[in-house]
């Protein structure tokens, strides 16, 4: 039995709880082929055919998307793959291998394209060894289909993950089959993959480095996603430990119960308009069960996630309008597609650097047809006048006023067409680039509200990977100039009478809420089960007493300085009520 601290590693905490289960590897970055053999031929012939389609239907959504911007001639790429997937030779031959020698779908499919990517590289022509790269990943995809269908039959019941990195999309495939926690080598906080870790309420350790090589399948694992540690083959002392403090957490929540029907109110009776954040449809309930004010933060790029192509004007309207119906007659902030970054398809348009490439507004200008579908769904959905519509990564008013263009289009096609909807649905946009941070003035007057992306903008406005976990340290909250930008913007909100949001995760950190009440911010969304936790917080500040502490803050110069004054007014007066 190891000493109690040497089954211990330390990781950064993502999503918040604890569980106890037995470990899963998932190890799909070793893309290993094995040449195993098969019974059932007839099931590996159909897991081939299955992965050919959906290999088909990925690369024709990545075409859709790229033939605007990258012209026929660079996406005709994604075109001849999706030929190759129809070739009735390769595919014969496939099937015939898989029926003669009666071995996996991936070994034969990797076998026989490797045929033709060896013989391309094996040429003088670099056109042609460049070719070989497209095939490649064409067998990559294939295979990468093959098995995931095999990974979501292993896990069979409740199991704790344990891998090198997540994508959004793992998270959300996770959840359908009651994954308990997630641990992972790579990832930061706000990594998309641990925000959905959060929206699912599964507790996620990210950022460990060797968790992979540490643990073994079916180790027994604490996942304590409050202080960023996993605990592998735990002592009978460190369970009973950890069995206390969930059965504490579970007392700690059922009190948090009580304040559902309460206001989110300062003691001196400031009242915050505390929302929630959705990202799958999955939250709906339970975002009102906790009586959230509202959905400060749609983002439609998740919901659509699982979809295989883009979800088309009827498909975005109904998901849409249930939304707005279910959390009526309070408000939903609906965020245009934010694809790109890590995102949705960043890996296969290959972007040096996707965090600053085609992301976000910049994607949708280019698309107009993407973008207007979207626009006319919300619109139409805004019937009940509980829409508001957002535009994500803007960086200039140039842009706004594309958008705006593109929305007024939009009005007048569906007023031709006789469709009812909101004539005044608010169009806002978020935060979350230096530049607009630092033109927040001119927005004013040409946009009816902001809100705050501090994921993004900590990330820019420090230049540091939101996602990377090896300079977490410096991706820093209470980093003198994010505390002062965001201070200007709030403060630029009440002089120009637009109000101001914020829906990025530092909202929901219960050190940062006392801070940005006493800049005077009065509107905040979270990850839906932070909002009883948020309430409290709210209900026990002086708002006089924190506008102080936050005029002292905007004072000091590091961020050490500044994060001293926090915890100390956090400990003293709000940790002890
Ligand atoms: C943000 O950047 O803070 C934000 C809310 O948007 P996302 O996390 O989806 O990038
Ligand atoms: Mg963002």
């Amino acid at each position: 039995m190891k000493t109690e601290s040497e089954n211990i590693l330390k990781g950064i905490a993502a999503a918040p709880g604890i569980a106890i289960s037995k470990a899963f590897l998932y190890t799909k970055e070793k893309e290993e082929i094995v040449n195993d053999p098969i019974t059932d031929v007839n099931d590996a012939l159909q897991n081939l055919d299955t992965a050919l389609q959906q290999s088909k239907k990925e690369l024709r959504k990545i075409f859709s998307l790229a033939v605007d911007k990258l012209g026929e001639k660079r996406a005709a790429i994604f075109e001849a793959q999706i030929m190759i997937l129809d070739d009735p030779i390769l595919v014969e031959t496939i099937q015939n291998r898989i029926r003669n020698e009666k071995r996996v779908p991936e070994y034969i499919v990797n076998d026989e394209i490797s045929k033709y990517t060896d013989l391309m590289n094996l040429s003088h022509e670099s056109y042609m060894k460049e070719r070989s790269h497209d095939i490649e990943d064409i067998k990559n995809r294939i295979i990468r289909n093959l098995k995931k269908k095999k990974w979501k039959s292993r896990i069979t019941n409740d199991v704790v993950v344990i891998t090198t990195t997540v994508t959004p999309s793992d998270t959300v495939l996770f959840s359908r089959v009651n994954v308990k926690g997630y641990v992972t080598d790579f990832g930061g906080l706000t990594s998309h993959a641990a925000i959905v870790a959060r929206s699912l309420n599964i507790p996620a350790v990210v950022g460990l480095h060797d968790a992979t090589n540490r643990i073994k399948e079916n180790d027994q694992i604490i996942i304590d996603g409050y202080k960023g540690e996993v605990i592998i083959n735990p002592s009978v002392k460190q369970l009973q430990h950890y069995q206390n403090k969930i059965d504490k957490h579970a007392k700690e929540d059922h009190e948090l119960i009580k304040l559902r029907d309460l206001s989110a109110t300062t003691l001196d009776g400031k009242e915050i308009q505390l929302m929630a954040n959705l990202d799958l449809m999955e939250e709906m309930e339970f975002i009102v069960q906790n009586k959230a004010k509202g959905i400060g933060l749609v983002r439609t790029e998740q919901l659509f996630e699982v979809y295989e192509t883009f979800a088309d004007e009827e498909e975005q309207f109904n998901v849409y309008k249930k939304i707005a119906e279910r959390i009526y007659p309070e408000i939903v902030t609906i965020r245009a597609f934010d694809i790109g970054g890590d995102k949705v398809l960043p890996v296969d348009l290959k972007e040096p650097n996707p965090f600053l490439g085609w992301r976000g507004i910049r994607l949708l200008l280019d698309n107009p047809q993407l973008f207007k579908t979207q626009i006319r769904a919300v619109l139409r959905a805004s019937s009940h006048k509980n829409i508001k519509f957002m535009l994500p990564m803007i960086s200039s008013v140039d842009e706004v006023r594309a958008s705006k263009e593109i929305i007024d289009q939009c009005r007048s096609e569906l007023k031709k067409e006789g469709k009812q909807f909101d004539k005044h649905m608010s169009v806002g946009i978020m935060i979350e680039i230096p530049s607009a941070a630092i033109l927040i003035n001119d927005f004013a007057g040409e946009v009816d509200f902001v809100s705050i992306g501090t994921n993004d903008l900590i990330q820019y406005l420090l230049a540091v990977d939101r996602g990377n976990d090896i300079v977490s340290n410096i991706y820093q909250e209470f980093h003198p100039a994010v505390v002062r930008t965001l201070n200007d913007i709030i403060k630029s909100g009440k002089k120009t009478k637009t109000p101001v949001s914020m829906c990025g995760e530092m909202a929901a950190d219960p050190f940062a809420v006392p801070l940005l009440v006493g800049f005077g911010l009065d509107s905040l969304s979270v990850f839906a089960s932070a909002v009883p936790h948020i309430k409290k917080i709210i209900r026990n500040i002086d708002f006089k007493e924190v506008e102080l502490m936050a005029k002292k803050c905007l004072e000091l110069k590091t961020e050490k300085e500044i994060n001293n004054t926090i915890h100390e007014y956090y400990n003293k007066k709000i940790k002890t009520k």
